[in-house]
């Protein structure tokens, strides 16, 4: 390295796309006067779970969108694409780089991934540190007395509770950036490819604002309004009683530092009230990272061993799964959701809770189908979230609900879509029901269906299972495996 040359460190930017709290810059600002942030596209380093199509969509945006704040405050966004060792090696020795840091990830292969880059890179001479950025609570810092990591939501949460006062202060984003070096020649974000070819993204665009500014708006309609009422108010699918941040937070477009700072600035209580609620749903979000640390193969495995043995149904050219994907099943609440789910990328959690239990126990199709699914279409895939969420839905994950505890759709639809708004809203086929048949329309007599103009079969799906027959099924089912 020349002797003028300053001394410059590479950020290695992940799934922590901003500026604001983002220890990793922070540190890399202080220790150096130059900093090269990058961002190097390798998806086959994340497989089996490569982002999905709906993730890549939201990745260029968000990928675009710290490129202009970057840009905003001074510096750039250096893209490339390839294997992130070599490519970090060449970068360093391009830009005279005499350190690197990232922010923590963790699921099992960034794990491998990032514990190799920082053996070689060390080893090469290079300072290498790794932050946190992700988490209140990493997951090993949480253990039960008896030093296992926790199975169970509710002491997991209990113990971390009290430490929230002790969750450090976000850090600012940074006034101003140095410059990049002179030569470094970047891929433009359009070369990483990763837009649908065949355009079905116009719903995702109509919803969303990948990037931290989108985020923080976000943040602050909720907290403005929906926290107050987010205790009854997350139950009602057609509201926007939820602060639809899980792919801001996803992304690390907005940390979970910055949003307690954010529920205390506001006034909320952490324990408390719609705001300690929602604070406990990013527990939720805490505990199956944790989990998915210590049970690493619980993406492709149940944690509760018995289920290995399940007795799936046989779905001859996956109709039933296919019905399932495009919301064609004949159950209105299970087709709302997963037609809000191809539309925009997202779902709302009752709902995917309710189509989760409908696929494993009604359908009784292999929950690692679901899991796949949602993972090529949510724009929050979420390889912790969404394995708990699947493994508790079919009721062989930490913490399940009991398996013979089943969903039934019709109830949870009248329970939680009284009014039927969100059925019509994503089922417009069904609109002209009234509303004791909106979640029910083969209990129509034929004279009621003629009247609104419904024909089932023709207009809108019989129902692929019967409900009562295949709970039977289901139960009978969780009998051969309930003693192994
Ligand atoms: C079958 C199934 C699959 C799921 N897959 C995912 C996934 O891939 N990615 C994902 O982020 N969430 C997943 N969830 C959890 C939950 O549905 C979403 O986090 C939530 O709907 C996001 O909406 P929100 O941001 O409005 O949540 P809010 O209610 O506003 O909650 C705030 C934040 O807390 C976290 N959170 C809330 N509920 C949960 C939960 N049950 N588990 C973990 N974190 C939670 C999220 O980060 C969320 O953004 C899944 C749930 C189920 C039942």
């Amino acid at each position: 390295m020349p002797a003028s040359t300053p001394k410059t460190a590479i950020l290695w930017l992940r799934r922590d796309l901003r500026l604001a709290d983002n220890p990793a810059l922070a540190a890399a600002l202080a220790r150096c006067e130059r900093v090269v942030p990058v961002y190097i596209h390798a998806p086959d380093e994340e497989a089996p779970w490569e982002p999905g199509g709906a993730a890549r969509w939201w990745l260029h945006h968000s990928l675009t969108a710290l490129a202009a704040d970057l840009a905003a405050a001074g510096s750039a966004l250096f893209v490339a694409r390839g294997e992130s060792l070599p490519t970090l090696r060449w970068l360093v020795k391009a830009a005279g780089a005499s350190e690197c840091h990232w922010n923590r990830l963790y699921e099992p292969a960034t794990i491998k991934r990032d514990t190799a880059v920082k053996q070689a890179l060390r080893a090469e001479g290079i300072h290498c540190e790794s932050h946190n950025a992700a988490m209140l609570f990493e997951p090993w810092t949480l253990k039960t007395g008896a030093g296992d990591p926790y199975r169970v939501f509710s002491p997991y949460w209990r113990r971390c509770v009290p430490r929230l006062d002790e969750v450090p202060a976000p850090c600012p984003a940074p006034s101003g950036l140095p410059g990049l070096p002179d030569g470094l020649e970047s891929l433009s974000i359009e070369a990483l490819e990763l837009m649908p070819k065949v355009r079905w993204d116009q719903g995702l665009a109509d919803t969303w604002r990948p990037g931290a500014a989108g985020a923080a708006a976000r943040l602050r309609a909720f907290l403005d309004d929906a926290v107050q009422d987010y205790t009854d108010g997350r139950e009602r699918p057609a509201e926007a009683g939820t602060s639809a941040l899980s792919p801001h937070i996803h992304w690390g477009e907005l940390g979970p530092r910055q949003i307690l700072a954010a529920v205390r600035e506001a006034g909320g209580v952490m324990t408390e009230g719609g705001a300690g609620h929602f604070v406990r749903e990013l527990g939720w979000r805490e505990f199956s990272m944790q989990m998915l640390f210590h049970f690493p193969r619980t993406p492709l495995e149940p944690l509760d061993a018995k289920f290995a043995d399940f007795p799936w149904r046989r779905d001859d050219d996956n109709a039933l799964l296919t019905a399932w994907q495009l919301g064609r099943t004949g159950i209105p609440i299970v087709d709302a959701g997963m037609r809000q789910l191809w539309h925009t990328g997202w779902m709302h959690n009752r709902v995917r809770m309710v189509v989760a239990s409908f696929l494993t126990k009604n359908l009784r199709l292999p929950w690692q189908e679901g899991a796949r699914w949602f993972w090529d279409t949510l724009v929050d895939a979420d390889l912790a979230s969404n394995t708990q969420g699947w493994q508790w839905a079919a009721g062989s994950g930490a913490d399940a609900a009991p398996y013979f505890r089943i969903f039934n759709p019709v109830r949870q639809g009248e329970r939680f879509d009284a009014a039927g708004d969100y059925v019509r809203r994503w089922c417009p086929e069904l609109s002209a029901l009234p509303n004791k048949l909106i979640h029910q329309p083969w209990a129509g007599k034929p004279a009621e269906l003629d009247a609104v103009g419904i024909r089932l079969g023709d207009h809108y799906p019989q129902p692929a299972v019967d409900l009562k027959a295949s709970r039977d099924e289901a139960l009978a089912a969780f009998e051969q495996i309930k003693s192994g």
